[in-house]
């Protein structure tokens, strides 16, 4: 396929007007089901990109909203008949974006956006000293409960973790990322546990695993993104699977070859598993049925990017009765800093995805929820759901 990138958002042509705005992803989007407006639709995203970057339109504070509204999921991606790579669209409207709009923003963003994204993501001993400071405000009720910050441990923060090889004996490496690192130590924990109990040596990655980029790479800051990829990439040498307890994470280091354009980084890319994905092609665990309901929530990473959402439901099988939701795995809303930026359209995403949990537990009240991201497991915990990984329901039936 030819390309052609000439306009101001510099993207490609071939890929603008792949768009035949047939309209079959618009019931795939959740801005556009809370909205009903074209304007926050694929259709009426696509159609802006090719307004600002083919016909001269402006790049103003209209088109921004219109882009910054969407979430990211990727499901019409999912679902598209030309194969519209609008992942790919998103991420480079953005990085334009970020580059041309950004002292436009109001300096409490910018301010937040470069504390966030260049000095502490990127540290990750600096996330966990913050962290610290997190937990005793929480202790003391400085923090909304339904914030979208879990209760953080202070037993986990004070136990880094271990894992039972080193990378020079290991069969496999477990990425524990940033975030999830600081706030839900507990779930990589069990899942160094289940990978053991499975037969596996795993191995924590070497120094500088600090993040994996996907916020980076979904605020539109690419070139950061670029410089915590590389690190990642050195980080865990060798050839043993990769496996990723984050669904967003593993999506976004799955494309590290698009990414880094090297042979280095698609080969790494190509070692990169979920969690779930990866334990499901192995022997099954020791684990007997737990008698509980879970509600299988599909992050859309795992669903539409990495396509792997089945898994999940193969290794919670043996010890769970699993039940879908009936809303197509419409986006839960969370999608990476989203809810902050858009509480608004977040919380109305999340509200039916809350009503489509509640309609798929029928009732049953001791029903649990799954997320393989942590995002997703974060944002609907606010609302009050039961949310666990699924390495955390499998560690828990490694005891029954
Ligand atoms: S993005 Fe795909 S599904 Fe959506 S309107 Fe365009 S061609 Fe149709
Ligand atoms: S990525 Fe998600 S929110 Fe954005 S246009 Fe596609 S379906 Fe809608």
């Amino acid at each position: 396929m030819t390309t052609h990138a000439h306009g101001v958002l510099d993207l490609d042509e071939d890929e603008l007007v792949a768009c035949v705005a047939c309209g079959l992803c618009l019931p795939h989007c959740p801005t556009y089901r809370v909205t009903g407006f074209e304007t926050a639709s694929p259709r009426g995203r696509i159609a802006a990109m090719q307004a600002v970057d083919l016909q001269g339109a402006p790049l103003d504070a209209t088109f921004e909203r219109y882009m910054e509204e969407c979430v990211q999921c990727r499901a019409c991606e999912a679902v598209c008949p030309s194969s519209v790579p609008f992942g790919h669209l998103m991420e480079g409207a953005r990085e334009v974006l970020q580059e041309q709009r950004r002292t436009k923003r109001p300096w409490k963003r910018r301010i937040a956006e470069w504390l966030g994204y260049r000095l502490v993501l990127p540290r990750h001993w600096l996330l966990v000293a913050l962290s610290w400071v997190l937990a005793l405000a929480q202790r003391l009720h400085l923090v909304p409960k339904r914030s979208s910050v879990p209760p953080i441990s202070v037993h986990e923060l004070a136990r880094p973790l271990r894992a039972p090889a080193t990378a020079e004996d290991a069969d496999a490496y477990l990425f524990p990322g940033c975030v999830m690192d600081a706030w839900q130590r507990s779930t990589h924990r069990a899942a160094l546990r289940v990978m053991h109990t499975s037969g596996a040596r795993p191995a924590l990655p070497r120094r500088g695993a600090d993040c994996c980029g996907a916020l980076h790479v979904h605020a539109g800051r690419i070139e950061e993104a670029r410089t915590l990829a590389r690190r990642v990439v050195a980080s865990m040498p060798g050839d043993a699977p990769v496996v990723v307890d984050s669904a967003g994470c593993g999506a976004e280091m799955k494309d590290y070859g698009r990414l880094l354009d090297t042979p280095e980084a698609a080969s790494f890319a190509a070692r990169v598993q979920d969690f779930s994905e990866w334990l499901a092609a192995r022997d099954p665990l020791p684990i007997r049925p737990t008698g509980r309901l879970v509600v299988v929530q599909d992050p859309c990473h795992l669903r539409h990017v990495q396509k792997a959402a089945g898994a999940v439901r193969v290794v919670l099988a043996r010890a769970y009765e699993t039940v879908d939701t009936d809303d197509d795995g419409l986006c839960c809303g969370a999608g990476g800093a989203y809810n902050a930026l858009q509480p608004e359209l977040s919380g109305d995403i999340r509200d039916r995805k809350v009503a489509a949990v509640e309609r798929a537990a029928g009732g049953r009240r001791d029903a649990i929820v799954a997320s393989a991201n942590p995002g997703c497991a974060m944002h609907l915990g606010a609302a009050g759901l039961d949310v666990r990984h699924p390495a955390d329901l499998l560690a828990v039936a490694l005891d029954v």
